[in-house]
């Protein structure tokens, strides 16, 4: 049985526990490969999302999507990262929060995911909901302090 305190959890919306926009390492689109590569070893993040010049979410870049694409058959061929575009490597298929989705969602979609993407109504990128921050809630609302 899920207790009146849990319910209220649950119902809570996401909006409070995002880490915003302006505070998120992304790449964009057009970016090469070798800025990509830069960026993910820079911030030392495994995967990080792909906008558009508008700020829309496009996908999700990780190191080993980057390694893939240069992986020759005896050797890795680092030249050809400035030709490769970001939009040719990155996972599409992505799960996706809005905004005013609630906390009982991200839970559920975070079990599969270290962290979820969240766009507004209009597809514009608004931040990140990290596992941590989940993990960090529910065992707030477990242990009922701080
Ligand atoms: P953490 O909760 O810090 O362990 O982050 C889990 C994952 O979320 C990281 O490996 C990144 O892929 C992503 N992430 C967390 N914070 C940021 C950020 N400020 N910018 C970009 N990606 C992030």
């Amino acid at each position: 049985m899920i207790s009146t305190n849990s319910k209220d959890l649950l119902a809570m919306p996401i909006s409070d526990f995002i880490i915003s926009s302006e505070k998120v390492a992304h790449v964009q689109s057009g970016n090469s490969a070798e800025h990509a590569l830069l960026v993910l070893t820079r911030t030392g993040y495994s995967s990080i999302p792909v906008l558009d010049l508008k700020y829309r979410l496009q996908g999700l870049l990780s190191m080993k999507m980057i390694t893939e694409s240069i992986l020759g058959l005896e050797h890795i061929e680092y030249e050809k990262l400035p030709d490769i575009k970001v939009d040719s490597i990155m996972e599409k298929e992505i799960a996706v929060l809005k905004l005013t989705d609630t906390f009982q969602r991200a839970l559920d979609l975070v079990i599969n995911h270290a962290f979820l993407c969240v766009v507004d109504e209009e597809g514009t990128f608004a931040g990140i909901l990290t596992r941590r921050v989940i993990l960090k809630q529910l065992k707030k609302y477990i242990y009922q302090k701080d």
